[in-house]
């Protein structure tokens, strides 16, 4: 938990362009270990708890291009791998993500794989061990990963959905991490840096946020996230009234039952009132 995140070595001067990502542990390094022997990498984790913009600035230090696709309970293997489509007339083959990741040795990070038809599983299989291939069916290529090519997926094992779980056989091809949302000091220094509002009013934005997620599983089903309270101090720091801010960003969004938001509010006046 030393929250550093030293620069690679021998990365070229664009890494330094490196979208800013504040480390809560080892996670930089075991992701530079994970890419440099070609290995895959799941990370799993509540939703807006930092794994998307992990993977943007690593991506970056690392020089790589990267290809994210945000899974959807529709997105099924072909919408990874490409298609033949009508064009001017004629019929084209056209890379979905994936296939170029794989081409050009990108990083492609598939975020909350979990929601994605069962066909995509079946693709990642030869990816995800030694042969690194992507049999592509519709065209007859089989496609040997270039160098480079690393495959990230995240999923969130908080939603305790029996049906959208990953399967061992899938899962135990990942090297995993797990990421959670930052102890407060840290969370304080990220928001204040995301947000532009200060380090003093983004703390208590923190203490409430603390006090929420401890209400997950009583009366709310999600803890609220660091992203929202990014959203709350960004509303603040325009000169918003905090007591809407919050109920805007940090509470609005967590439920829809009038009186648990009721209830919420008046921690919110207990905190900032
Ligand atoms: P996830 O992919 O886990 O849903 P994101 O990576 O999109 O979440 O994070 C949401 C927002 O929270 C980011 O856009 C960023 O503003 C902020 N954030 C969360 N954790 C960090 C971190 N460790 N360093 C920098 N920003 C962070």
């Amino acid at each position: 938990m030393d929250g550093s995140c030293k620069p690679v070595e021998g990365a070229s001067k664009k890494a330094t362009d490196a979208p800013f990502y504040l480390a809560q542990g080892d996670e930089c390094a075991l992701f530079e270990a994970a890419s440099a022997n070609n290995l895959p990498m799941l990370l799993k984790g509540p939703t807006g708890c930092g794994k998307t913009r992990f993977v943007s600035h690593m991506a970056a230090r690392l020089n790589r291009p990267l290809y994210t696709v945000a899974c959807h309970d529709d997105l099924s293997a072909a919408d990874l791998i490409g298609r033949y489509l009508l064009k001017g007339g004629e019929t084209v083959w056209v890379d979905g993500p994936l296939t170029r990741a794989v081409r050009e040795g990108a990083i492609c990070y598939l975020d909350e794989v979990v929601e994605a038809r069962k066909d995509v599983t079946v693709v990642l299989h030869p990816l995800t061990d030694d042969r690194r291939i992507l049999p592509i069916d519709r065209t007859g290529e089989e496609l040997e990963a270039a160098p480079g090519f690393m495959l990230v997926a995240s999923y969130n094992p908080g939603y305790q959905n029996i049906l959208k779980t990953l399967k061992p056989s899938t899962r135990q091809r990942f090297v995993a991490a797990e990421f959670d949302f930052p102890p407060p000091d840290l969370e304080t220094d990220i928001v204040a840096r995301e947000s532009g509002l200060d380090s003093a009013r983004v703390r208590s934005l923190v203490r409430l946020a603390v006090k929420l997620r401890a209400l997950k599983g009583q009366d709310l089903e999600e803890g609220v996230s660091t992203r929202l309270i990014v959203y709350a101090a960004t509303l603040i720091a325009q000169g918003m009234p905090v007591e809407r801010a919050v109920e805007a960003a940090m509470i609005e969004p967590l439920t829809d039952d009038a009186d648990i938001k009721r209830g919420l509010l008046d921690l919110v006046v207990a905190i900032f009132g």
